[in-house]
This record gives C-alpha cells, structure tokens and sequence, in this order.
C-alpha cells in the first residue's frame, strides 16, 4: 500500500515546520503557520533564512501541489500537524474539536439549515478545525463564515487553515464577549470555552452575570451568540453534561426560556472522553421569532460510538424522522 494523500501532505507540513522551527528558534506550532502561509502563497516568505534552508523549503514544498488535494485530506493532515504541536506544548484551552464532533455538527447543519446561502459564527473558532470541517459538509452552499478567537497564535493557525483550504472565512482576533463586527447571523455553531471569565466589567454587561463573583465564560458565549442571531437562527453548541446542575444554572434556564426554544440535545457517548465529568451534548436551540414553533418533543438522543455503524445509522434514522415531523 502507497502511502496515502493525507500522510503526504502531512509529512510536508511537519518536515518543513521542523526546518523552520529551528531555523527561526521559534515553537513548533509558529512555525506550522509559517509553512503553511508559504504553502498557500507558493514562495518562502521568512527573509531571514539562509539561502540553503530556502533551498531545502523549497524543494519539500515541490513534492505536493496543493490544487490535487481535498479540502479534507488538506484538513486532516493540517489537524494531525497541529495534533503534534499542541503535544509538545500543552494548554488545556487550545484543545481542537475532535473530528468526530465535527462530523455531527456539520450533519445537523446540513439537516436543519436548508437555504442555499446562509451566515455561519464561531465565536471560538480556536484552530477552525470545528468550522472547515462543518463548511466541508455542506457542499453547494453558499457560507459566509465568521470565526473569533481570543488566542493570536490560534487565529493564525485557523487564518492559514481556512487558506489552504480555499474558504473565504472573516476572522477576527478578539474577546468574543465584548461588541462583535458582525452582522446577525442564521447560525452560530461552537465548542463552548468552559469556566470562568475574568473580566467582571464586561460581563455586568450581561443578563447572565454572576451574582457574586467571577460568571461563567460559557452562560456568557450563549448570551452573546444568542444577540448575534437573526429570530429563527439556530444555535449549535458542545457543553458540558453538567450545564444545567451547576449553582447559576437556573439563571441560564430563565434566560433561555425567555429567548430561546430547545430544539434537542445529543449526548456524546462516554467513551469519547477520560472521565464522566468531562462527557460533553450537543445542545440545538433556536431563537425565538414569528415562525418559530417549538418542537412537539424535544430531540433526545444517546450517541452510540460512531465506530458502530450499525447504531449510528439508527440514531441518524431517528433525527431525519424527527426532522421530517419538526422542520
Ligand atoms: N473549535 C475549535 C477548534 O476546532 O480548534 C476549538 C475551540 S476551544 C474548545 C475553545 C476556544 O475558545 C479556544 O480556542 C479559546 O482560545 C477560545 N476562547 C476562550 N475564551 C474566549 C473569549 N473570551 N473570546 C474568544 N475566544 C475565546
């Protein structure tokens, strides 16, 4: 067996990033930015290399060419690249949506966002994995997407992902709960930033606000997404399974009662995480608006392990009959 399309570009990416990382004493994870955005502009833009390590970028660059790659051979290696990165310098708030997860939003975009053109928000967009992987999903549409992240180098790392994947993304490096550059959007999908927010002035800005003490960065995220949706956009979002066991969890129920309908939450199954405590759903919710119905039954489902196709085709049998019945 040869070896496959994905492991060759990934191979690129990784031999090229280690050149420059060491070359440019920068940490691995720089340098994969910087290869990438001399893949996508098909020169070597760091001036400061000596003419043999140019030579060397060169010729490696030379063994692919871009254009006789998918978008998702070109994520996936990109991913795997980053994968390694992040080990070698661990932050617990960079972590990528995994693939699986990826998968699941863009099928329930795909299933529930029927217009042929629509605006996507990822107001923690992190490395844009999450978001090209839903773009990736919804072929013959046209997106206009948005995404946001608080962290530079992730932004970056998301800039040159969507690149080389040639989807035209806005993105914006910015906190997600101050005043957002956009305009209201028919969805927002997102890996919620579970924990507190540090700035207490700004979140006095909000209905979900702590009573004392710091608030809760994710209750803010649904706040802010919910402002930012047209009536009838559709929000969808990885939280954590304890979402509404925690002490502001009434808080964050008043609010979406007021504002927003539960379209249906999907629990990802255990054996995706280490512990119980780190299971995470899927939460579908809509904003309210004149055509807005709520659902006759809300969407309940356990995720079987996807690698059960068996089951995982039933459960996909059991959401296209709700949405058959509901949308
Ligand atoms: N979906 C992303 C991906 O595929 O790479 C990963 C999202 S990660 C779980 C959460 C992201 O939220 C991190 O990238 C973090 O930098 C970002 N974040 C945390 N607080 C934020 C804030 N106040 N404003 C914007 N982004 C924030």
């Amino acid at each position: 067996m040869g070896i496959s399309a994905v492991e060759k570009l990934f191979t690129v990416f990784n031999e090229t990033a280690q050149i420059l990382q060491e070359e440019l004493s920068c940490t691995y994870l720089d340098a994969l930015a910087e290869t990438g955005e001399n893949l996508f502009q098909d020169t070597v833009l760091q001036e400061e290399l000596s003419e043999i390590t140019v030579k060397r970028l060169r010729k490696k660059y030379k063994e692919i060419n871009l254009e006789k790659y998918s978008n998702e051979e070109i994520r996936k290696a990109y991913q795997l690249s980053i994968l390694k990165g992040m080990k070698e310098n661990v932050q617990p708030n960079h972590q990528m949506t995994p693939d699986a997860v990826g998968m699941l939003f863009g099928y329930l975009v795909s299933k529930f966002i029927k217009a042929p053109s629509f605006k996507l928000l990822d107001p923690a967009v992190g490395t844009g994995n999450l978001l090209t992987t839903v773009l990736n999903m919804q072929p013959n549409k046209t997106i206009e997407a948005t995404g946001i992240d608080i962290d530079d180098l992730l932004i970056r790392l998301a800039y040159v992902n969507a690149n080389l994947q040639s989807h035209p993304i806005q993105l914006f490096n910015q906190d997600s709960l101050q005043p957002l550059f956009v305009e209201p959007q028919d969805a927002v999908i997102c890996d919620l930033p579970v924990g507190y927010y540090p700035d207490d002035d700004r979140a006095a800005e909000y209905e979900l606000k702590a009573k004392s003490g710091h608030s809760y960065a994710h209750h803010l995220f649904i706040e802010q997404s919910t402002r930012y949706l047209k009536p009838g956009g559709y929000m969808f979002l990885l939280i954590p399974n304890g979402l509404f066991e925690s002490d502001q969890a009434s808080q964050l129920h008043d609010f979406i009662k007021e504002y927003l309908v539960i379209q249906g939450v999907l629990q990802l199954p255990l054996s995706m995480f280490k512990n119980k405590n780190a299971s995470k759903s899927i939460f579908i919710i809509q904003k309210k608006g004149d055509d807005v119905k709520p659902p006759k039954q809300v969407l309940l489902a356990e995720l079987p392990t996807l690698s059960n196709a068996a089951a995982v085709d039933k459960i996909f049998r059991k959401i296209e009959a709700w949405i058959n019945e509901n949308k």
